[in-house]
């Protein structure tokens, strides 16, 4: 091509839509710590996605996403004695809950400060300090041995790592062989999966959750194989979390009446909210949803 032509095909580029990228560690972390009060306050501790019935499960958000936590809890099947990994832990409910209901020893990782110390206090307010530990660190390095953890999981916490692949190559490489790993993430649904449009629109909206674009569902079988794990199942529940948003959307009104303000991210995001038929919302069919992804190490 001619420089004319590079230069031409430069300024197209720019003038362009710019691809949205994942943030970086650091960034997460920061946002994390910058609005731990108020995401600890609107989520009740569980920091992901509630699980409902249907239009009439009345269950509020606290019983909604320890519905979640339990059903990945389920599928990980370990119990006492077994060694399992929390990426991405938030302030230590799910870890927590995970050792109360069966015993396994659990370590959390985040990059948040804030979430570690009172994930902390959260293991330590249950009594259960000695088999439950947090520490910081990212889920694309981890500080940890080859082959020592019987189990890993993540519970909302996928969409805001940079690289899919890198982390799950990560989790086979702690993974015991055939251990199992459990995971939930957004994907895009129905119409995004068509529309650029759409998908530019989701992502600018992952965005002010400091979260990288959402994954496609199908793209999990190529992680998997990346990472060297086997892909067993993948359970699309988004009928079941779509409600989740106006959940947040009303705790965020709430927190906002009760402390007069709400820190720049959140405003942003309750900004967003404002003006949608939640109902309509509800009815209509979902762009976005949530998937739990369930993989293990090969023998
Ligand atoms: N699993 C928790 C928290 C979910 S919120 C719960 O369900 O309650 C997302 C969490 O992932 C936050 O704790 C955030 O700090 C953590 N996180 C995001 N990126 C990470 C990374 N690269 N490595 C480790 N933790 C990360």
């Amino acid at each position: 091509m001619s420089t004319q032509g590079l230069r031409d095909t430069a300024r197209a580029f720019n003038e362009s839509v710019q691809p949205i990228v994942a943030p970086m560690a650091d960034e997460v972390g920061e946002y994390f710590d910058r609005n731990h009060e108020v995401l600890t306050a609107i989520y009740r501790g569980n920091m992901h996605f509630g699980y409902w019935t249907g239009p009439d499960d009345d269950a509020g958000f606290e019983e909604a996403t320890t519905r979640l936590t339990d059903l990945v809890i389920d599928e990980l099947g370990v119990g006492a004695g077994a060694r399992v990994l929390d990426l991405g832990c938030g302030i230590g409910r799910p870890a927590v809950r995970l050792a109360e209901r069966t015993g396994a020893e659990v370590v959390g990782v985040s990059v948040s400060r804030k979430d570690v110390a009172r994930a902390g206090e959260t293991a330590a307010a249950a009594g259960l300090a000695d088999i439950v530990s947090f520490q910081v660190a990212d889920a694309m390095a981890l500080p940890f041995e080859d082959e020592s953890f019987d189990a890993v999981f993540a519970l909302g916490s996928m969409g805001h790592m940079p690289d899919r692949a890198v982390v799950l190559k990560e989790v086979a490489r702690v993974l015991r062989p055939g251990g199992r790993v459990v995971l939930t993430d957004e994907v895009l649904r129905g119409a995004a999966l068509e529309d650029e449009e759409q998908a530019y629109i989701l992502a600018v909206v992952a965005a002010t959750w400091c979260a990288g674009p959402p994954t496609v569902a199908e793209r999990y079988s190529d992680y998997c194989r990346v990472a060297g794990l086997e892909l067993d199942d993948m359970v699309d529940i988004t009928e079941h979390t779509k409600y989740t948003f106006s959940k947040i959307f009303e705790g965020l009104q709430e927190y906002r009446a009760e402390h007069g303000d709400l820190p720049e991210d959140m405003a942003e995001i309750l900004e967003m909210g404002e003006g949608i038929d939640w109902d309509e919302h509800h009815s209509e069919e979902q762009t976005e949803g949530a998937v739990i992804v369930t993989a293990h190490r090969g023998k």
